[in-house]
């Protein structure tokens, strides 16, 4: 079995995001890594918010099989997809692991966060008394005890298409929703899922990467300007677009 060093997968990285594929030589050592997570803690909560789902419905479609299978053996991963039946059951449930793990779970965010109306055009659940609870207090709540938050995307990151102006339900990034809380953010419409596989098995194993003033992995991001992003042109000339 091949072994990764930090230096070896850093290398392996900024290989990767010039030429874009990780080398097949490396996707056991990087299976075996998930399948470490898969087999006990730590728990990953995946939230989507306002979002089209293509995040993490191109992460399963392009990533290579060995590394599907993998993903989806995360035993402990804790997944919200929109629209969803038992919201209640899910938001215990997150609420629970966020208890017992307090300090080790990782938060991945999928989609902007409304945050117009106090988080009310997003309701992921109801308390015991019946009150709403919003994905805006959701996240706030289980960012204060995870060990790190990965926003996927570039509506998690910086807004993206749902913060538009006129943007009616206050759409924002999640370090703008954290601001002084740690975010990864793996911009992209979607992101390259070598970048999503990479900034999590570099968190798995040797903690948070390096950043940029952006918050972006520097593995992955090095060399793009801050602020530019894979088509970020398609955003650009979105805001220049009327839908009255
Ligand atoms: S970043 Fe793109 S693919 Fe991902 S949720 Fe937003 S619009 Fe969809």
């Amino acid at each position: 079995m091949t072994y990764l060093s930090k230096k070896d997968f850093s290398q392996l990285c900024l290989g990767s995001s010039g030429e874009g594929g990780i080398s097949q030589i490396y996707i056991p050592e990087i299976v075996r890594t998930l399948e470490e997570a898969a087999m006990g803690c730590p728990p990953v909560i995946w939230l989507q918010g306002a979002s089209c789902g293509g995040c993490s419905i191109s992460l399963l479609d392009n990533v290579h099989p060995k590394l599907r299978n993998a993903l989806i053996k995360i035993k402990s991963l804790a997944f919200l997809q929109q629209p969803v039946a038992n919201k209640n059951d899910f938001v215990e449930k997150v609420l629970t692991i966020a208890r017992d793990y307090k300090g080790q779970f990782y938060l991945i965010i999928e989609g902007a966060i409304p945050t117009g109306a106090d988080g009310l055009y997003c309701i992921v659940g109801e308390d015991a008394d019946g009150r709403p609870i919003s994905l805006l207090n959701l996240v706030k709540k289980l960012s204060a005890s995870a060990k790190a938050v990965l926003a996927l995307g570039t509506c998690a990151a910086f807004g993206g298409v749902p913060a538009i102006e006129p943007n009616p339900t206050g759409c924002q990034g999640v370090s703008k929703v954290l601001a002084g809380q740690t975010v990864i953010n793996i911009p992209g419409c979607p992101p390259h899922s070598d970048w999503v596989i990479g900034t999590l098995v570099h968190v798995l194993r040797y903690g948070i990467p390096d950043l940029d003033g952006d918050l972006r992995p520097t593995l992955f991001y090095e060399g793009l300007d801050q602020g530019e992003e894979p088509l970020g042109y398609l955003t650009e000339s979105l805001k220049k677009t009327s839908f009255s």
